[in-house]
């Protein structure tokens, strides 16, 4: 089945979806995004993904080309065409095409966003045998910008530093600057000691996790002690547990960092009962 995709207002094939070559968001980097998880058909946590995405929209003064009820539909629309039960969609807008190019920002009034947005089938997951296994990550410095908490394309470095992991047999890298770790390339790092899970508080450091606020608002409310903030890499390598969040991998345990295992170097109690607990209560509140 040929994968229909919406490019600026249409419903195409994906061999017929085409953006102009003086695209900013293809010469510049400049463009936002979001990834949203689809479980039964369903979208998981739309609102929060909506919200984040004006915000970052809003911080690099780009009009949205689309309103949020409109949105939903493209979505749903896309989930209904290409038949998805579980996967993700993927939605981008850029500050558009003017014919040329150019550092300065084009005129709004004559160059429109781009907006795109396509679905990726993973059936399974949910179910994913890395949730049973665990992952293990290196660490490696972060020489991000300074605006992380913008959900930007400019995602050259976590996409090497992913490479690295990689390299190295490992399956992600956790930032770290100033002695402290940042996040993961494409999720929030947390440590766990005894009952308490410690993830780094939010700033402009990092971004702002849609999963990562459904998740501590679960872990609060199973009475699990939060503490928001930073921790080195020295510190996680000595927790007891650590995982990862994020909209396409949820919970995920870690069980080793630079080659060191976390304790017995299997996924611990905490994890495996927080992304059980965050699959349960967002699939309820899918939309
Ligand atoms: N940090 C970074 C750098 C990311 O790229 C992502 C995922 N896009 C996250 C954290 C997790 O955010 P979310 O839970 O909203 O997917």
């Amino acid at each position: 089945m040929t994968r229909t995709v919406y490019v600026n207002g249409d419903y195409l094939p994906e061999t017929e979806a085409t953006v102009s070559i003086f695209d900013r968001g293809f010469l510049m980097a400049d463009g936002v995004y979001e990834v949203t998880s689809v479980l039964g058909g369903k979208l998981i946590d739309f609102d929060g993904h909506a919200v984040r995405l004006q915000r970052s929209l809003d911080e690099l003064e780009m009009r949205s080309p689309i309103s949020k009820e409109d949105l939903l539909e493209v979505h749903r629309e896309l989930l209904r065409v290409n038949e998805i039960d579980e996967g993700m969609i993927y939605l981008q807008i850029t500050r558009g095409a003017p014919g040329d190019r150019d550092f300065v920002f084009p005129d709004p009034e004559t160059t429109t966003p781009t907006i795109v947005l396509f679905t990726q089938n993973k059936p399974g997951l949910a179910n994913s045998p890395a949730a049973q296994k665990g992952m293990k990550v290196i660490s490696i410095d972060d020489i991000r910008w300074g605006r992380r908490d913008i959900k930007t394309v400019q995602l050259l470095y976590p996409s090497m530093g992913k490479m690295m992991a990689k390299k190295a047999g490992a399956d992600d890298a956790w930032m770290i600057e100033d002695g402290y770790v940042t996040e993961g390339t494409s999720n929030n790092a947390y440590i766990v000691k005894g009952n308490k899970i410690i993830t780094r508080a939010l700033s402009n450091d990092i971004l702002h996790g849609i999963t990562r606020a459904a998740v501590l608002r679960f872990a609060q409310e199973a009475q699990m002690e939060v503490e928001e903030r930073n921790f080195t890499i020295d510190e996680a390598k000595k927790a007891d547990e650590a995982f990862i969040t994020s909209a396409s991998t949820f919970v995920m345990p870690v069980v080793e960092i630079d080659g060191v295992a976390l304790g017995e170097g299997v996924p611990g109690r905490v994890a495996p009962r927080l992304r059980e607990i965050y699959l349960e209560e967002s699939l309820k509140a899918a939309v």
